[in-house]
């Protein structure tokens, strides 16, 4: 594992975080949750762990969108920053957040696919399930 360093943050500038390494997973989530809150048709995650991500500055408000995870959002200009299940040590971060996204390695899978607004084309080459992973 690299220990690159990849920082991003809000469109407001006032959060800021870093993570470290490679992430523990990259997908694109077309779920309808995703796609409001963002308001884009395909966003991205990177995955890290807990242990290799640092909120640098600012504090995002949070949102519970479902039963079983919370959004955070920069509460001054909007931006979607991460997503997170209840209990995990792992923490999503929205891709278009991150000052350099094409430094990071391109997704594993594409999540929710069912949802994929039909002319966004299928991306090749990775898992695509219908809902969430492991979904057929
Ligand atoms: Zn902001
Ligand atoms: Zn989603």
């Amino acid at each position: 594992m690299t220990n690159v360093v990849h920082e991003g943050g809000c469109l407001c500038g006032a959060i800021r975080y870093r993570a470290e390494g490679t992430p523990y997973n990259v997908n694109v989530c077309y779920c309808t949750q995703c796609q409001r809150h963002t308001g884009a048709v395909m966003p991205a995650f990177a995955a890290f762990t807990l242990d290799r991500f640092t909120l640098l500055s600012g504090k995002p408000t949070s949102y519970r969108a479902s039963s079983f995870a919370t959004r955070q959002f920069c509460a001054a200009c909007g931006s979607s920053l991460f997503w997170q299940r209840d209990g995990d040590d792992k923490l999503d971060v929205f891709f278009g957040t991150l000052d350099d996204p094409s430094g990071l390695a391109p997704p594993d899978d594409q999540l929710w696919a069912e949802h994929r607004v039909s002319w966004v084309p299928d991306l090749p080459g990775i898992k695509t399930y219908p809902r969430e992973r492991g979904s057929r």
